[in-house]
């Protein structure tokens, strides 16, 4: 089964033969006040289902690109509100490292 991305939303898209088609969730509006002074002019734009579900995909992407400042317990602030318009909402993001484990076989020296 062919797994595509949306060029707009950037979520997974399963292709069921047409049986599903895609829709891109709503979208909002995320002002992050280091990426610039004007919310209406300097935020991302980010596909989500909520305001909260928004902030965190943007805490995910944005902290990726930079030094992961987020996920090592620095907490940032950012005003989201959705696109099409409404009051913009303030959401403080952070994030946490899970701790993960793998094991590797050695292989038995003769
Ligand atoms: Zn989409």
């Amino acid at each position: 089964m062919p797994i595509t991305w949306c060029k707009d939303c950037s979520e997974s898209i399963f292709d069921y033969d047409g049986a599903r088609p895609h829709k891109c969730p709503p979208a909002f509006l995320v002002w992050y006040e280091g990426h610039g002074d004007d919310p209406e002019v300097d935020h991302d734009v980010v596909h989500s289902h909520d305001a909260e579900s928004a902030a965190e995909k943007w805490a995910e992407e944005s902290d990726g690109q930079g030094d992961y400042t987020i996920v090592q317990g620095s907490d940032e602030t950012v005003k989201v509100r959705p696109r099409d318009g409404g009051a913009w909402e303030t959401w403080t993001v952070s994030g946490e490292t899970v701790a993960q484990y793998s094991a590797t076989k050695v292989k038995a020296t003769p």
